[in-house]
């Protein structure tokens, strides 16, 4: 069997392998992939000069949330929405999100919506720049009353006019934590929506990805119930669907990070067998 490393290089040119890599499986051929098409995708962003649609939109009062890009299979079966950019300081989710509106599928939907804070993704911030404070983090402006969202400023409206509207079955909300868990952060994580469905697939995708990580430590681990006012939490307790937040983290550079989120989405879309093509 052949054995080779995943290697990036991180931050002061040092070389960092972390990943070895057993075989040519499928799976770490489509790594591979992922970070062909990021090449490409960097090559495209060079010529254009902006890789954030709406990007001259400076200030969060008058941003608006790109239309989603949908991807409908020939036949019928579940709707995947991949949400990126809710933070705006968080760009492997929104490079990678770019990946995955390149995919197709033979059955149900996968769509996407990135990033959802242009000028936070602009600025590169966190929050949403130019609206005040109690409003500037996206991710804390779905507010849950009774049986409904009554989501705070613009962004958050139009976000969740979206997510009402495309009714999907799983929501994937990608970010990016400043530490690992191990460092009580939560970066690799998977913070789910507790469903009991949502928990068993969840298992199910770390299962697949986890054992590519030599660090035992840096393996992802599930956490419970994402924070009140985020959009995964609204979405599971007001729509019903199966939600999580999947939490890279910015100690790993930013290739792997693109990596993770590719392969977990890619993970999830085959344990639901919508016939993923890259
Ligand atoms: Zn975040």
């Amino acid at each position: 069997m052949l054995t080779q490393n995943y290697q990036s290089t991180g931050s002061g040119g040092k070389t960092m392998t972390r990943w070895r890599v057993m075989g040519l499986s499928r799976r770490n051929r489509t790594v591979q992939r992922a970070l062909s098409i990021l090449a490409i995708a960097s090559i495209i962003q060079w010529f254009t000069g902006s890789d954030v649609p709406g990007s001259d939109q400076q200030s969060g009062e008058k941003a608006t949330v790109p239309q989603p890009i949908v991807r409908t299979g020939s036949e019928p079966g579940p709707t995947v929405l991949v949400v990126a950019g809710i933070h705006g300081n968080e760009p492997a989710g929104v490079k990678a999100a770019q990946i995955m509106a390149c995919w197709s599928v033979r059955r149900g939907k996968l769509v996407v919506v990135s990033p959802a804070n242009p000028p936070g993704v602009e600025h590169r911030q966190r929050t949403i720049p130019g609206v005040p404070k109690e409003e500037a983090d996206l991710n804390r402006n779905f507010v849950v009353e009774g049986k409904e969202c009554r989501p705070k400023g613009t962004l958050a409206q139009q976000l969740w006019q979206h997510v009402a509207q495309i009714r999907p079955d799983w929501l994937v909300d990608l970010h990016e934590s400043v530490r690992f868990h191990k460092d009580r952060g939560v970066g690799n994580t998977f913070i789910v929506y507790p469903r009991e469905e949502t928990l068993e697939v969840v298992k199910k995708l770390l299962a697949k990805v986890n054992p590519q990580i030599t660090e035992l430590d840096e393996r992802f681990v599930v956490l419970r119930w994402p924070a009140r006012g985020s959009l995964a939490r609204a979405a599971g307790a007001v729509l019903g669907c199966q939600s999580f937040i999947l939490e890279s983290t910015r100690q790993d550079p930013i290739d792997r990070r693109i990596a993770y989120h590719c392969e977990f989405v890619r993970a999830l879309l085959e344990e639901l067998q919508m016939g993923l093509m890259q």
